[in-house]
């Protein structure tokens, strides 16, 4: 059976923990308030500066399992190898179904996926590159305290994800200090994408 078609378009934001998929999701926000920005679940920890229902939907792990076996979910994965995160499958295919522009950070987990599920003409994937691996280690520390260990999961991440980066539409580099230009370049491959649609 072949994949069911959409008249939207769902651009996914992938690359390493710290790679600033979430700012550069923030600003797409206050640049274009049509486009829809799904809110995802996970089994995390709120940080700080983190409220439920914004960044993520803040789950127990008993609610999350509940919730896989509904068939909620488009996709989910554990992520990290600790905390499940998870794409609300009404939050996606809703939107796509009516001709929407989606936007959603996912890892590169759930990129494949999702890759599998959604036809290649209402899919782009856009993979965020960092300059160096040191500048990597020090945006992810910058987020608040971590162990080690926790430090060492998201290295080992990032560098599998990073391996993976060719499978993505486009790689754009997030330089340090560049953001502005990050989001402009991403703004514009949306913006060239559904131009198309
Ligand atoms: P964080 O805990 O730093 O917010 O996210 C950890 C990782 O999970 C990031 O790479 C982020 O993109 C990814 N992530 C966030 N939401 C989802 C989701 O719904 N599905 C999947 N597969 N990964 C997600």
């Amino acid at each position: 059976m072949g994949k069911k078609q959409y008249s939207g378009k769902l651009f996914l934001i992938v690359g390493p923990s710290g790679s600033g998929k979430g700012t550069v999701i923030n600003r797409l926000k206050e640049r274009f308030s049509d486009f829809v920005y799904p809110v995802s679940y996970t089994t995390r920890e709120p940080r700080r500066s983190e409220k439920d229902g914004e960044s993520y939907h803040f789950v127990s792990k008993d609610e999350f399992e509940r919730m896989i076996k509904g068939d909620e979910f488009l996709e989910y994965a554990i992520v990290h190898s600790d905390n499940y995160y998870g794409t609300s499958r009404e939050q996606i295919l809703g939107p796509l179904a009516t001709g929407a522009v989606v936007v959603r950070e996912v890892d590169i987990q759930g990129f494949h996926s999702i890759r599998d599920l959604v036809p290649k003409e209402n899919l782009v994937s856009i993979f965020m590159k960092v300059s160096t691996l040191e500048d990597l280690k020090g945006r992810i520390l910058r987020r608040g305290k971590m162990s080690d260990e926790e430090l060492k999961k998201r290295m080992d991440s990032a560098l599998k994800e990073i391996a993976q980066a060719g499978e993505c539409d486009y790689e754009v580099e997030n330089a340090w200090g560049k953001i502005a230009e990050c989001v402009k370049s991403v703004a514009k491959i949306i913006l060239d994408e559904i131009d198309s649609l």
